[in-house]
């Protein structure tokens, strides 16, 4: 990561986003920040801007093919370049399949799956052109192993982690690296405010390991970058859990089905 590079991060209003931005800011590197929450937008990138840092911005829904190739063309035009695309917007519902609605699967697969493939579009074929660029996909541990009580997210993830794999092969031909951050818990809004379906946050909760800060998840996923990670596994028990299922798929599967009894208690 050099001064001066531009970066592209996809829900950088808060959370693991923003901890992005801060860092990449810190780095140096120009920013492009987006996300579909206005104000809280623009107030972070005053702050960065605060900061000495060179902040665009664009206020857009990743569900919008059209709005976010035009403003990845805008920001590749503006500065002659594109080093990297940071594909983390991202939505979470949790709870029961049973209880889960097809919108809510929609939902899901709209944000998390085709919001990635948008940026993905959009930034591939001038990362290609330029014959180098960095395509960093945030995924999530739950994109590596079964996940009973989130299961449609879980499944948006893997689509997130297949993607990344085959891209990442196909695009070390042009130049172009590709990375899937897989965090696992951390502290943001997406894990203590997620919608939940037939289920209590309180049984939700149970069981989840002490969350990570959204600033060293960030600190992490920028390590692995730099060295070219295909999958950057962030946090002890997502490494924990990710090997277990490495190791052993059957093993992992027992483990999930007791984690699933034990949450539910029924
Ligand atoms: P967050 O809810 O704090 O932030 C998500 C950001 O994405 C918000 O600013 C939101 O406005 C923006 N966003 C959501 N939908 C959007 C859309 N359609 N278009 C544009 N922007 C949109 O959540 P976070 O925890 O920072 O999540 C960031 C990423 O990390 C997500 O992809 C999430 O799935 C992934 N992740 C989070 C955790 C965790 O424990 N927090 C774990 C694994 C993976």
């Amino acid at each position: 990561m050099k001064r001066g590079q531009v970066a592209i991060v996809t829900g950088a209003a808060q959370g693991i986003g923003l901890a992005l931005a801060r860092q990449l800011v810190k780095q140096e590197l120009r920013v492009a920040l987006f996300d579909l929450q206005a104000e809280k937008l623009e107030a972070v990138a005053e702050e960065l801007r605060q900061a000495g840092g060179e902040v665009r911005t664009a206020v857009l829904d990743v569900r919008e093919p059209e709005r976010v190739r035009d403003e990845v063309d805008l920001v590749a035009q503006a500065h002659g370049q594109l080093d990297y695309i940071f594909n983390n917007a991202g939505i979470a519902i949790a709870g029961r399949v049973a209880s889960t609605t097809l919108d809510d699967w929609n939902r899901l697969i709209d944000v998390n799956i085709r919001g990635v493939v948008h940026g993905v579009q959009a930034a591939y074929p001038i990362m290609q052109r330029q014959g180098r660029g960095h395509i960093v996909n945030v995924a999530s541990v739950a994109g590596l192993m079964p996940c009973p009580s989130l299961v449609a997210y879980s499944a948006t993830k893997h689509a997130v982690v297949g993607l990344s794999y085959g891209l990442r092969a196909e695009a070390a031909q042009h130049g172009v690296k590709v990375t899937a951050v897989c965090p696992g818990f951390i502290d943001t809004d997406l894990v203590h405010h997620s919608e939940l379906r037939g289920m209590d946050r309180a049984r939700a909760m149970s069981g989840l390991p002490k969350l990570t800060t959204p600033e060293a998840c960030a600190a992490a996923a920028l390590r692995g970058v730099r060295k070219n990670m295909a999958v950057v596994v962030v946090t002890g028990h997502g490494k924990l859990l990710s090997g277990l299922q490495r190791l052993s798929p059957d093993l992992m599967q027992t483990f999930a089905n007791w984690a699933y009894r034990r949450q539910v208690g029924d």
